[in-house]
């Protein structure tokens, strides 16, 4: 029986991931749930999973969630605040960790899952990008494993030859990273300008949280998974190959050099990376529609359009950059995004931002989590103050 602590629970991975836990009750329980400020689906949760622990990381809340499990006779401790959740997943409730927090903020609990050896179920890439060599570090320590539930890692872990291998010795020539291309794929940087977060957190093939729906829309979301990559596989930037497949059906591939070419089909439906990560070795009931290829339209292939997309651009430049440039370009990413989302910066302004902190910063060598967290708010400070003089 794995004790599962799903951080996040009350998201978009967090929900598919309680979906797969409810089909099995025999080999998962979901021992702590954590969210941000949405007490009463929290509640929720709790009413429906029984946790031992639940976590709100808004202080101010933990009196209205106690109230609320209270009234509904749920016996479960309560805690709350950012360094509750860490502690959550490093204590004893738990062997099994989901990190389905979005953004920089699911970076220390994600660490604290890595050091203390647990199974590691990483969605939270925002982590990864930031502080990619930290959370290796980390794992080697604790000595847990890392399974990736991001669909394209995910997809890439299945067709390699089974844990973290040398790429070079294994054969690998190239990962493909597949992307849908997002809802505006096709478009021109003039058909962009007046993009609004309506339009663009509507996603053809997934239906996800709001900051990852823009990320895939700008393209930034690609660039992040290329880091993820580069820092999950061991794999240089130019072995990293980003290939448009609008129909989301092939979640990635793996290129060797007898010419083979390994990929993981499926439904665009998370629940089978998470089913996968959950009971890996193991295969489980996900809940998801078989794939009939046969009446699928055919499968097309393209180039991404770099020139209009520029975000995925600056993701490799900032990998190429080294040091903790991704973690510059996601927290500029971060602020970008809220500012779009809230009206203040249009969509095409989202690039200029990052890029104009990316110019700013200059990277510098990651040295440990306290150092990267100030550059971490540096980063955004002066995304801020860009703004701010831009308005
Ligand atoms: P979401 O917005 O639907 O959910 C985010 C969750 O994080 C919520 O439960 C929220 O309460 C919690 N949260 C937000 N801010 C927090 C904070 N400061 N402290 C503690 N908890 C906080 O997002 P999502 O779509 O489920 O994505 C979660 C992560 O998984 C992201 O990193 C995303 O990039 C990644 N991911 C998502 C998908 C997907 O299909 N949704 C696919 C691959 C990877
Ligand atoms: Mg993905």
């Amino acid at each position: 029986m794995r004790k599962v602590a799903v951080l996040g629970a009350t998201g978009s991975i967090g929900g598919s991931t309680l979906d797969v836990i409810a089909r099995h009750p025999d080999r998962f329980r979901a021992t702590v749930l954590t969210a941000h400020s949405n007490v009463a689906a929290l509640a929720d949760l709790c009413i429906r999973f029984r946790p031992e622990l639940a976590v709100i990381a808004d202080p101010a809340l933990e009196g209205e969630l106690s109230r609320r499990l209270s009234a509904a006779g749920v016996r479960c401790d309560v805690a709350s605040g950012h360094d509750a959740v860490t502690q959550a997943v490093a204590g004893a409730l738990c062997d099994t960790v989901v990190a389905a927090i979005v953004g920089a903020a699911g970076l220390d609990s994600t660490l604290a899952a890595a050091r203390t050896g647990k199974r590691l179920l990483l969605a939270n890439k925002e982590s990864i990008v930031m502080a990619g060599p930290l959370l290796l570090e980390a794992l080697a320590v604790g000595g847990g494993e890392l399974i990736p539930v991001d669909s394209e890692h995910n997809a890439i872990f299945q067709c390699l030859p089974g844990g973290r291998p040398n790429l070079a010795a294994s054969g690998v020539r190239r990962l493909i990273l597949t992307a849908s291309g997002g809802p505006f794929r096709g478009r021109s940087r003039a058909e962009l300008a007046s993009i609004t977060p309506e339009q663009a957190c509507k996603h053809p093939n997934w239906v996800m949280g709001r900051k990852i729906s823009v990320d895939s829309a700008t393209l930034m979301n690609k660039g992040l998974e290329v880091i993820e990559a580069h820092h999950l596989f061991g794999a240089a930037a130019d072995r990293i190959d980003v290939l448009v497949h609008p129909q989301s059906l092939v979640h990635s591939m793996v290129e060797y050099v007898d010419g083979s070419v390994l990929a993981q089909l499926g439904n665009p439906d998370m629940r089978t990376a998470i089913a996968h990560a959950l009971a890996w070795p193991a295969r489980i009931e996900a809940g998801v529609a078989p794939l009939d290829l046969a009446a699928c339209a055919p499968l097309a292939f393209e180039q991404p359009d770099l020139a209009t997309f520029r975000c995925l651009a600056l993701a490799f430049q900032a990998l190429r950059a080294g040091g903790d440039a991704t973690a510059i370009l996601n927290a500029a990413n971060e602020v970008a995004v809220e500012a779009f989302l809230a009206g203040a910066l249009p969509f095409l302004g989202i690039a200029d931002l990052v890029e104009s902190v990316l110019t700013e910063l200059p990277p510098q060598a990651v040295v440990d989590v306290q150092s990267l967290n100030e550059r971490d708010r540096s980063a955004r400070a002066a995304a801020r103050r860009i703004l701010r003089n831009a308005c």
